[in-house]
């Protein structure tokens, strides 16, 4: 039997909820936490990622405010402010105020400074 025609039974037995989801059904709304790529603390859920069309990963607020430092960042002639791991120092990107949800806060973090685990 050609594996494309196989019942979505079959799938369904086969993979977990979360694989059949995003396999079978195209789901994007994977649940779980970002973690800093260095040492792994846990910084941002799944929960507060929103799309903000820059193609950066962008998180409304930080899971947990004692993972992340914000610094003042003057570089590039402009004024920014930082995002970094507290825990190991990692420059995770920056934090702007022009969030759409109620927070306000935009936190663009560079994607390959996360670690993404499933939940
Ligand atoms: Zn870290």
């Amino acid at each position: 039997m050609n594996i494309k025609n196989r019942h979505e039974d079959f799938w369904k037995k086969k993979l977990t909820d979360q694989q059949y989801h995003v396999l079978r059904e195209k789901g994007t709304h994977e649940r779980g936490m970002y973690k800093c790529a260095a040492c792994g603390a846990e910084l941002f859920s799944s929960e507060t990622k929103f799309d903000s069309g820059t193609g950066w990963p962008s998180f409304d607020k930080p899971e947990n405010l004692e993972n992340v430092e914000l610094k003042d960042d003057n570089s590039l002639g402009m004024h920014r402010v930082e995002v970094i791991c507290k825990n190991c120092g990692s420059h995770l990107g920056h934090v702007f105020d022009d969030g759409p949800t109620e927070t306000g806060k935009r936190y663009c973090i560079n994607s390959c400074a996360l670690d993404f685990q499933a939940q």
